[in-house]
């Protein structure tokens, strides 16, 4: 069986050395010492002046919301994983969907504007595939505004966005470790800001609202444990590996595909780090019988993201996303992990190239 994605292991003996240690101490979570190592790590490797790892990727995107006091009518994408609109409605929020852009599948900026209302207290995009939004606009639309910005950069780890880490743009960014993105912590996410107020409210809410016997506001359980927070210490050790390794997958893809299905094109300026291998084809008629018949040669790739958002079953009020909802009826995404054998490419390939 070939999935769309297989999570990377270190070999069993450097999490077990990790592990030994851990027994040493008797420390298994509440801000231990991998924790603060990791945490310590990912900062310098994302760039961020202040960055703490949570139990996933969702949480953070509600501490965020919580942090920054968001309130009302939410602007977002509908091209994203369920988790992102999930945490809107989570907070009590109301997500407007604004439709996104036929050449990277993020946010379309020239539509935002026309989404505000008196209601709009903030913009919560998402980097779709590790492809950056269009942050210098949605900074310079949310200041007019006086917006908050989040970005759900759950698929942005590792990338550089003119030379700065993309998870350093907007007021809050959030980032997904679970098992199936890039780098894993089996569960596990990340939420960092450069404002050290803030910072300190993020911290207080990860952990209930309280330091010690001083109670300070609401909060919540955001810890994450040693034991994941291990996972990631081994894992980030082989991160460039893990890179290098699915680029070459890529380049495989992009030999047997390029010119005869459609990809979304990432904006100037940036660096890619792999995550996802999407590709678009004409209709869904031909995106149905690619599946199907890559799924009797026991391969599953994903249509990853389908539906379009704006027609969730819960969510009531009519959106116009022409864009969204015509990508995401006919978007792919192909099977891409670490370690995947060229053969799987030639297969995947040659099924796309005769249903074409
Ligand atoms: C994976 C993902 C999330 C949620 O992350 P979890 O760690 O699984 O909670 C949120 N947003 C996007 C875009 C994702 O792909």
């Amino acid at each position: 069986m070939i999935p769309v994605t297989k999570a990377f292991l270190p070999l069993i003996e450097e999490y077990k050395e990790k592990l030994n240690e851990i027994w040493e101490s008797g420390w298994i979570t509440n801000n231990g010492k991998f924790v603060k190592q990791l945490e310590s790590q990912l900062r310098d490797k994302l760039g961020v002046n202040y960055l703490f790892f949570c139990s996933n990727g969702t949480i953070v995107i509600q501490m965020a919301l919580k942090a920054l006091n968001i309130t009302g009518e939410v602007i977002t994408t509908p091209f994203s994983y369920v988790a992102t609109t999930n945490s809107i409605l989570w907070e009590g929020c109301e997500p407007v969907f604004t439709d996104i852009s036929s050449r990277d599948f993020n946010i379309d900026c020239s539509l935002i504007e026309k989404s505000i209302t008196p209601k709009t207290t903030a913009i919560l995009a998402t980097h779709v595939y590790g492809n950056p939004c269009d942050v210098e606009t949605i900074e310079r639309i949310a200041n007019k505004y006086r917006l908050k910005v989040i970005y759900d950069g759950a698929h942005a780890f590792g990338v550089q966005y003119k030379g700065k880490s993309l998870l350093s743009y907007g007021d809050i960014a959030t980032c997904s470790f679970h098992a199936t993105k890039i780098f894993h912590t089996v569960e596990g996410g990340s939420i960092s800001c450069n404002d050290a107020l803030l910072a300190d409210t993020i911290m207080k809410y990860r952990q209930f609202g309280h330091v010690y016997d001083e109670y300070y506001s609401v909060g919540i359980n955001g810890k994450n444990s040693e034991f994941h927070a291990a996972m990631g210490l081994c894992n980030l050790n082989h991160f460039d590996e893990i890179l290098l390794n699915r680029k070459e997958i890529c380049q495989w893809y992009d030999i047997e595909l390029a010119g005869k299905v459609g990809f979304p094109i990432p904006i100037d300026e940036t660096t890619v780090n792999y995550a996802y291998y999407p590709i678009t084809l004409e209709n869904e008629t031909i995106l149905l019988k690619i599946i199907e018949q890559l799924n009797e040669q026991q391969i599953f790739p994903r249509r990853y993201f389908y539906p379009s958002l704006n027609k969730l079953p819960f969510i009531t009020k009519q959106y116009e996303c022409p864009v969204s909802e015509d990508i995401s009826r006919r978007v792919l995404s192909l099977p891409l992990f670490y370690g995947m054998g060229k053969e799987i490419v030639e297969i995947v390939s040659n099924i796309i190239k005769k249903n074409i």
